[in-house]
Protein backbone atom coordinates (compact mmCIF):
# COMPACT_ATOMS: atom_id res chain seq x y z
CA UNK A 1 0.00 0.00 0.00
CA UNK A 2 2.08 3.07 0.91
CA UNK A 3 4.75 1.54 -1.36
CA UNK A 4 3.36 3.22 -3.65
CA UNK A 5 3.77 6.32 -1.97
CA UNK A 6 6.93 8.05 -0.73
CA UNK A 7 9.24 7.07 1.72
CA UNK A 8 8.28 9.00 4.20
CA UNK A 9 4.84 7.47 3.87
CA UNK A 10 5.84 4.17 5.03
CA UNK A 11 5.89 2.23 8.36
CA UNK A 12 4.63 -0.71 5.69
CA UNK A 13 7.72 -0.69 3.58
CA UNK A 14 9.72 -0.48 6.76
CA UNK A 15 8.61 -3.92 7.04
CA UNK A 16 9.13 -5.25 4.18
CA UNK A 17 12.61 -3.72 3.75
CA UNK A 18 13.62 -5.19 6.98
CA UNK A 19 12.63 -8.33 5.67
CA UNK A 20 14.45 -7.72 2.66
CA UNK A 21 17.37 -6.58 4.90
CA UNK A 22 17.37 -9.69 6.89
CA UNK A 23 17.79 -11.71 3.35
CA UNK A 24 20.31 -9.92 2.13
CA UNK A 25 22.16 -9.97 4.88
CA UNK A 26 21.69 -13.91 5.33
CA UNK A 27 22.84 -14.62 2.12
CA UNK A 28 25.88 -12.30 2.29
CA UNK A 29 27.12 -14.63 5.82
CA UNK A 30 26.77 -17.47 3.98
CA UNK A 31 28.64 -16.74 1.15
CA UNK A 32 31.29 -15.18 3.50
CA UNK A 33 31.78 -18.62 5.37
CA UNK A 34 31.33 -20.52 2.25
CA UNK A 35 34.42 -18.75 0.80
CA UNK A 36 36.42 -18.94 4.20
CA UNK A 37 35.17 -22.51 4.68
CA UNK A 38 36.59 -23.45 0.86
CA UNK A 39 39.99 -22.89 1.41
CA UNK A 40 40.45 -24.66 4.81
CA UNK A 41 38.18 -27.88 3.28
CA UNK A 42 40.98 -27.88 0.60
CA UNK A 43 44.00 -27.88 3.43
CA UNK A 44 42.28 -30.61 5.45
CA UNK A 45 42.19 -32.76 2.65
CA UNK A 46 45.70 -31.84 1.07
CA UNK A 47 46.81 -33.03 4.94
CA UNK A 48 44.53 -36.02 5.41
CA UNK A 49 43.79 -37.45 2.10
CA UNK A 50 46.12 -40.58 2.39
CA UNK A 51 45.81 -41.33 5.78
CA UNK A 52 41.83 -41.13 6.19
CA UNK A 53 39.70 -42.29 3.52
CA UNK A 54 36.59 -40.54 4.38
CA UNK A 55 38.61 -37.75 3.76
CA UNK A 56 39.94 -38.52 0.84
CA UNK A 57 36.22 -39.22 -0.50
CA UNK A 58 33.91 -36.85 0.86
CA UNK A 59 36.39 -33.33 0.77
CA UNK A 60 36.74 -33.24 -2.92
CA UNK A 61 32.38 -33.60 -2.86
CA UNK A 62 32.50 -30.88 -0.03
CA UNK A 63 34.59 -28.49 -1.89
CA UNK A 64 32.21 -28.80 -4.57
CA UNK A 65 29.20 -28.14 -3.37
CA UNK A 66 30.71 -25.38 -1.69
CA UNK A 67 31.67 -23.83 -4.76
CA UNK A 68 28.25 -24.41 -6.26
CA UNK A 69 26.69 -23.06 -3.14
CA UNK A 70 28.94 -19.90 -3.51
CA UNK A 71 27.58 -19.51 -6.79
CA UNK A 72 24.03 -20.21 -6.12
CA UNK A 73 24.20 -17.48 -3.13
CA UNK A 74 25.91 -14.97 -6.43
CA UNK A 75 22.86 -15.99 -8.51
CA UNK A 76 20.13 -14.36 -6.41
CA UNK A 77 17.36 -15.53 -8.44
CA UNK A 78 17.73 -19.14 -6.59
CA UNK A 79 15.65 -18.85 -3.20
CA UNK A 80 17.30 -18.84 0.26
CA UNK A 81 15.58 -21.26 1.46
CA UNK A 82 16.33 -24.17 -1.23
CA UNK A 83 20.43 -22.96 -1.03
CA UNK A 84 19.95 -23.29 2.94
CA UNK A 85 17.55 -26.52 2.46
CA UNK A 86 20.61 -27.80 -0.03
CA UNK A 87 23.20 -26.95 2.83
CA UNK A 88 21.13 -28.79 5.97
CA UNK A 89 20.51 -32.06 3.77
CA UNK A 90 24.21 -32.15 2.57
CA UNK A 91 25.37 -31.74 6.08
CA UNK A 92 23.04 -33.90 7.77
CA UNK A 93 24.03 -36.52 5.00
CA UNK A 94 27.88 -36.15 5.59
CA UNK A 95 27.61 -36.40 9.49
CA UNK A 96 25.93 -39.48 9.43
CA UNK A 97 28.48 -41.16 6.91
CA UNK A 98 31.27 -39.84 8.87
CA UNK A 99 29.53 -41.07 12.27
CA UNK A 100 28.97 -44.73 10.47
CA UNK A 101 32.36 -44.55 9.06
CA UNK A 102 33.77 -43.42 12.43
CA UNK A 103 32.01 -46.43 14.98
CA UNK A 104 32.15 -49.45 12.19
CA UNK A 105 35.26 -48.35 10.48
CA UNK A 106 37.47 -46.61 12.53
CA UNK A 107 39.89 -49.30 14.27
CA UNK A 108 38.82 -49.74 18.13
CA UNK A 109 35.95 -48.61 20.08
CA UNK A 110 37.54 -46.70 22.58
CA UNK A 111 39.29 -44.32 19.82
CA UNK A 112 36.05 -44.20 17.33
CA UNK A 113 34.08 -43.07 20.62
CA UNK A 114 36.88 -40.33 21.15
CA UNK A 115 36.25 -39.11 17.60
CA UNK A 116 32.85 -39.16 17.71
CA UNK A 117 32.48 -36.99 20.77
CA UNK A 118 34.60 -35.04 19.25
CA UNK A 119 31.95 -34.24 15.74
CA UNK A 120 28.90 -34.87 18.07
CA UNK A 121 28.52 -30.97 17.95
CA UNK A 122 28.15 -31.05 14.17
CA UNK A 123 24.30 -32.52 15.24
CA UNK A 124 23.50 -29.14 17.09
CA UNK A 125 24.64 -26.68 14.09
CA UNK A 126 22.10 -29.28 12.22
CA UNK A 127 19.55 -28.74 14.33
CA UNK A 128 19.92 -25.40 14.56
CA UNK A 129 19.86 -24.67 10.17
CA UNK A 130 16.95 -27.21 10.11
CA UNK A 131 14.78 -24.29 12.21
CA UNK A 132 16.32 -21.82 9.54
CA UNK A 133 15.96 -24.17 6.77
CA UNK A 134 12.34 -25.26 7.63
CA UNK A 135 9.09 -24.56 9.07
CA UNK A 136 9.40 -25.47 12.56
CA UNK A 137 7.04 -28.55 13.15
CA UNK A 138 9.19 -29.84 9.95
CA UNK A 139 12.42 -29.06 11.57
CA UNK A 140 11.11 -30.75 14.00
CA UNK A 141 10.43 -34.06 12.89
CA UNK A 142 13.27 -33.74 10.98
CA UNK A 143 15.56 -33.60 14.28
CA UNK A 144 13.67 -36.57 15.84
CA UNK A 145 14.46 -38.49 12.26
CA UNK A 146 18.12 -37.48 12.85
CA UNK A 147 18.14 -38.68 16.50
CA UNK A 148 16.16 -41.42 16.06
CA UNK A 149 18.95 -42.70 13.37
CA UNK A 150 21.97 -41.93 15.56
CA UNK A 151 21.17 -43.48 18.32
CA UNK A 152 19.84 -46.88 16.17
CA UNK A 153 23.15 -46.41 15.01
CA UNK A 154 24.88 -46.39 18.03
CA UNK A 155 23.01 -49.30 19.99
CA UNK A 156 23.32 -51.31 16.72
CA UNK A 157 27.24 -50.71 17.18
CA UNK A 158 27.26 -50.80 21.27
CA UNK A 159 25.13 -53.45 22.15
CA UNK A 160 26.05 -56.64 23.86
CA UNK A 161 29.79 -55.60 23.46
CA UNK A 162 30.19 -52.26 24.82
CA UNK A 163 27.91 -51.34 27.62
CA UNK A 164 29.51 -48.73 29.55
CA UNK A 165 30.12 -46.83 26.21
CA UNK A 166 26.28 -47.31 25.01
CA UNK A 167 25.03 -45.59 27.88
CA UNK A 168 27.69 -43.21 27.16
CA UNK A 169 26.77 -42.89 23.81
CA UNK A 170 22.79 -42.53 25.32
CA UNK A 171 23.86 -39.44 27.29
CA UNK A 172 25.10 -38.00 24.12
CA UNK A 173 22.45 -38.21 22.35
CA UNK A 174 20.02 -37.17 25.33
CA UNK A 175 22.09 -33.86 26.11
CA UNK A 176 21.89 -33.18 22.02
CA UNK A 177 18.07 -34.02 22.81
CA UNK A 178 17.76 -31.04 24.79
CA UNK A 179 18.79 -28.99 22.41
CA UNK A 180 16.58 -29.97 19.57
CA UNK A 181 13.84 -29.43 22.54
CA UNK A 182 15.39 -25.43 23.78
CA UNK A 183 15.79 -24.58 19.64
CA UNK A 184 11.89 -26.08 19.34
CA UNK A 185 10.90 -23.61 22.31
CA UNK A 186 12.85 -20.83 20.81
CA UNK A 187 11.49 -20.99 16.93
CA UNK A 188 8.08 -20.93 18.57
CA UNK A 189 8.67 -18.13 20.47
CA UNK A 190 10.42 -16.34 17.13
CA UNK A 191 6.64 -17.22 15.76
CA UNK A 192 4.41 -16.38 18.08
CA UNK A 193 7.12 -12.35 17.72
CA UNK A 194 6.71 -12.50 13.96
CA UNK A 195 2.89 -12.94 13.90
CA UNK A 196 2.05 -10.59 16.66
CA UNK A 197 3.99 -7.46 14.35
CA UNK A 198 2.47 -9.21 11.19
CA UNK A 199 -0.77 -8.55 12.71
CA UNK A 200 0.20 -5.09 14.22
CA UNK A 201 1.28 -3.96 10.91
CA UNK A 202 -1.67 -5.02 8.98
CA UNK A 203 -3.46 -3.45 11.64
CA UNK A 204 -1.21 -0.54 11.00
CA UNK A 205 -1.88 -0.17 7.49
CA UNK A 206 -6.00 -0.79 7.53
CA UNK A 207 -5.72 2.12 9.82
CA UNK A 208 -3.93 4.41 7.95
CA UNK A 209 -4.62 3.09 4.36
CA UNK A 210 -7.66 4.15 2.41
CA UNK A 211 -9.05 0.79 1.13
CA UNK A 212 -10.44 2.18 -2.39
CA UNK A 213 -7.23 3.82 -3.67
CA UNK A 214 -4.31 2.47 -1.42
CA UNK A 215 -3.28 5.62 -0.89
CA UNK A 216 -3.04 6.99 2.81
CA UNK A 217 -6.17 7.97 4.16
CA UNK A 218 -6.87 11.38 6.22
CA UNK A 219 -6.13 10.14 9.33
CA UNK A 220 -2.21 9.44 8.03
CA UNK A 221 -2.50 12.59 5.77
CA UNK A 222 -3.30 14.29 9.31
CA UNK A 223 -0.93 13.17 11.49
CA UNK A 224 2.28 13.69 8.95
CA UNK A 225 0.87 17.49 8.49
CA UNK A 226 1.34 17.97 12.16
CA UNK A 227 5.19 16.79 11.96
CA UNK A 228 5.80 18.37 8.38
CA UNK A 229 4.33 21.89 10.28
CA UNK A 230 6.76 21.10 13.50
CA UNK A 231 9.78 20.66 11.50
CA UNK A 232 9.13 24.28 10.42
CA UNK A 233 10.81 24.08 6.82
CA UNK A 234 8.49 25.56 4.29
CA UNK A 235 6.54 23.08 2.26
CA UNK A 236 3.49 23.21 -0.51
CA UNK A 237 -0.04 22.29 0.10
CA UNK A 238 -1.74 21.23 -2.94
CA UNK A 239 -5.44 19.81 -2.12
CA UNK A 240 -7.10 18.67 -5.46
CA UNK A 241 -10.93 18.03 -6.24
CA UNK A 242 -11.86 15.99 -9.36
CA UNK A 243 -14.18 18.30 -11.43
CA UNK A 244 -18.06 17.48 -11.95
CA UNK A 245 -17.60 13.93 -10.25
CA UNK A 246 -21.47 13.59 -9.16
CA UNK A 247 -22.15 13.68 -12.68
CA UNK A 248 -19.67 10.45 -13.37
CA UNK A 249 -21.12 8.44 -10.65
CA UNK A 250 -25.04 9.62 -12.06
CA UNK A 251 -24.21 8.91 -15.69
CA UNK A 252 -22.29 5.93 -15.46
CA UNK A 253 -22.87 4.56 -11.88
CA UNK A 254 -20.53 4.64 -8.78
CA UNK A 255 -18.61 1.36 -9.65
CA UNK A 256 -17.24 3.68 -12.55
CA UNK A 257 -17.11 6.44 -10.19
CA UNK A 258 -14.64 4.31 -8.16
CA UNK A 259 -12.78 3.10 -11.15
CA UNK A 260 -12.04 6.69 -11.83
CA UNK A 261 -10.93 7.93 -8.33
CA UNK A 262 -8.18 4.68 -8.76
CA UNK A 263 -7.08 5.91 -11.87
CA UNK A 264 -6.82 9.39 -10.55
CA UNK A 265 -5.11 8.44 -7.72
CA UNK A 266 -2.77 6.27 -9.72
CA UNK A 267 -2.21 9.32 -12.12
CA UNK A 268 -1.40 11.79 -9.64
CA UNK A 269 0.83 9.66 -7.91
CA UNK A 270 3.04 8.97 -10.90
CA UNK A 271 3.74 12.77 -11.47
CA UNK A 272 4.59 13.48 -7.71
CA UNK A 273 8.50 13.21 -6.81
CA UNK A 274 9.32 10.36 -4.75
CA UNK A 275 10.18 12.86 -1.61
CA UNK A 276 6.48 14.11 -2.06
CA UNK A 277 2.93 12.38 -0.39
CA UNK A 278 -0.37 12.00 -2.08
CA UNK A 279 -3.18 10.71 0.51
CA UNK A 280 -7.02 10.51 -0.46
CA UNK A 281 -8.59 13.97 2.12
CA UNK A 282 -11.83 12.33 1.40
CA UNK A 283 -14.31 11.72 -0.94
CA UNK A 284 -13.14 12.84 -4.46
CA UNK A 285 -10.28 15.30 -2.64
CA UNK A 286 -6.55 14.36 -2.82
CA UNK A 287 -3.95 15.89 -0.99
CA UNK A 288 -0.10 16.28 -1.90
CA UNK A 289 2.49 17.67 0.38
CA UNK A 290 5.30 18.75 -2.11
CA UNK A 291 8.39 19.99 -1.36
CA UNK A 292 8.45 23.47 -2.91
CA UNK A 293 9.35 26.60 -0.91
CA UNK A 294 8.49 28.81 -3.25
CA UNK A 295 4.88 30.33 -5.03
CA UNK A 296 6.22 30.00 -8.73
CA UNK A 297 7.21 26.32 -8.27
CA UNK A 298 4.39 25.03 -6.26
CA UNK A 299 2.13 27.33 -9.11
CA UNK A 300 4.29 24.82 -11.54
CA UNK A 301 3.89 21.81 -10.08
CA UNK A 302 0.42 22.11 -9.62
CA UNK A 303 0.02 23.27 -13.24
CA UNK A 304 1.75 20.29 -14.33
CA UNK A 305 -0.40 17.55 -12.24
CA UNK A 306 -3.55 19.14 -14.03
CA UNK A 307 -2.07 19.00 -17.50
CA UNK A 308 -1.25 15.61 -16.51
CA UNK A 309 -4.79 14.40 -15.50
CA UNK A 310 -6.25 16.66 -18.16
CA UNK A 311 -4.33 14.38 -20.92
CA UNK A 312 -4.34 11.29 -18.85
CA UNK A 313 -6.48 8.43 -20.53
CA UNK A 314 -8.75 6.57 -18.46
CA UNK A 315 -9.43 2.69 -18.79
CA UNK A 316 -13.30 3.81 -18.19
CA UNK A 317 -12.87 5.74 -21.41
CA UNK A 318 -13.77 8.64 -20.06
CA UNK A 319 -11.67 12.12 -19.29
CA UNK A 320 -11.61 13.49 -16.28
CA UNK A 321 -10.14 17.34 -15.06
CA UNK A 322 -9.59 18.50 -11.53
CA UNK A 323 -9.04 21.84 -9.81
CA UNK A 324 -6.35 22.66 -7.61
CA UNK A 325 -5.96 24.70 -5.01
CA UNK A 326 -2.42 25.99 -3.47
CA UNK A 327 -0.51 26.82 -0.90
CA UNK A 328 2.97 27.34 0.95
CA UNK A 329 3.16 26.57 4.64
CA UNK A 330 3.91 29.46 6.89
CA UNK A 331 5.53 28.99 9.93
CA UNK A 332 2.85 30.35 12.49
CA UNK A 333 0.33 27.97 10.57
CA UNK A 334 -1.69 25.13 12.35
CA UNK A 335 -3.36 22.45 10.35
CA UNK A 336 -6.56 24.25 10.40
CA UNK A 337 -4.95 27.47 9.34
CA UNK A 338 -3.17 25.81 6.40
CA UNK A 339 -6.13 24.09 5.20
CA UNK A 340 -7.99 26.59 5.24
CA UNK A 341 -6.13 28.53 2.46
CA UNK A 342 -6.03 25.71 0.56
CA UNK A 343 -9.41 25.04 0.82
CA UNK A 344 -10.22 28.85 -0.23
CA UNK A 345 -7.99 28.55 -3.38
CA UNK A 346 -9.68 25.42 -4.56
CA UNK A 347 -12.62 27.23 -4.11
CA UNK A 348 -11.62 29.97 -6.35
CA UNK A 349 -10.57 27.16 -8.46
CA UNK A 350 -13.94 25.99 -9.37
CA UNK A 351 -15.42 29.49 -9.07
CA UNK A 352 -13.15 30.27 -12.42
CA UNK A 353 -14.87 27.36 -14.27
CA UNK A 354 -12.89 24.38 -12.94
CA UNK A 355 -9.43 22.50 -14.31
CA UNK A 356 -7.05 25.13 -13.09
CA UNK A 357 -5.40 26.06 -10.13
CA UNK A 358 -5.56 29.26 -7.90
CA UNK A 359 -3.24 30.29 -5.12
CA UNK A 360 -3.88 31.55 -1.66
CA UNK A 361 -1.52 33.73 0.38
CA UNK A 362 -1.57 34.25 4.14
P1 LIG B 1 -17.31 19.93 -8.28
O1 LIG B 1 -16.76 20.06 -9.65
O2 LIG B 1 -17.92 21.18 -7.78
O3 LIG B 1 -16.33 19.39 -7.33
O4 LIG B 1 -18.51 18.88 -8.39
P2 LIG B 1 -18.54 17.42 -7.89
O5 LIG B 1 -19.68 16.74 -8.53
O6 LIG B 1 -17.22 16.79 -8.12
O7 LIG B 1 -18.70 17.59 -6.33
P3 LIG B 1 -19.80 17.13 -5.34
O8 LIG B 1 -19.29 17.47 -3.97
O9 LIG B 1 -21.14 17.68 -5.73
O10 LIG B 1 -19.85 15.57 -5.50
C1 LIG B 1 -18.88 14.72 -5.06
C2 LIG B 1 -19.38 13.34 -5.27
O11 LIG B 1 -18.37 12.37 -4.98
C3 LIG B 1 -20.56 13.00 -4.40
C4 LIG B 1 -20.24 11.66 -3.83
O12 LIG B 1 -21.29 10.75 -4.01
C5 LIG B 1 -19.06 11.19 -4.64
N1 LIG B 1 -18.20 10.31 -3.91
C6 LIG B 1 -17.59 10.53 -2.72
N2 LIG B 1 -16.85 9.46 -2.36
C7 LIG B 1 -17.01 8.52 -3.33
C8 LIG B 1 -16.52 7.20 -3.53
O13 LIG B 1 -15.78 6.65 -2.72
N3 LIG B 1 -16.89 6.56 -4.65
C9 LIG B 1 -17.72 7.13 -5.57
N4 LIG B 1 -18.03 6.44 -6.67
N5 LIG B 1 -18.21 8.36 -5.40
C10 LIG B 1 -17.86 9.06 -4.31
MG1 LIG C 1 -15.41 17.75 -3.32
MG1 LIG D 1 -15.54 17.60 -7.07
Amino acid sequence: MFSRSSSENSFPDDFQSLHEQWNRRRRLFYLLGSLAGIPSIVVVWLQHRLDNPFIAVTYPVLILSGILWSLALLWKRIPLHWVEKIVLFSISALFLGKLIYLLFFFGDLETAWKEVEAVYWVMALIFILSYIAMERKWALLFNLLVLAVTVGVGIFRFWGIAEPLLVEYIRLEARIATTSFLLFILARTKDEFIRTLTTAHAMHQMAYTDPLTFLPNRRWLTQTLEQRLSRKKRFTLILVDIDHFKQINDTFGHDTGDAVLREVSDCLHHQIRAGDVIGRWGGEEFLILASEEEAQSALQLAQRLRKALENFKLEVNLSVTASFGVTLSQEDDTIFSLLKRADLALYRAKSNGRNCVEWETV
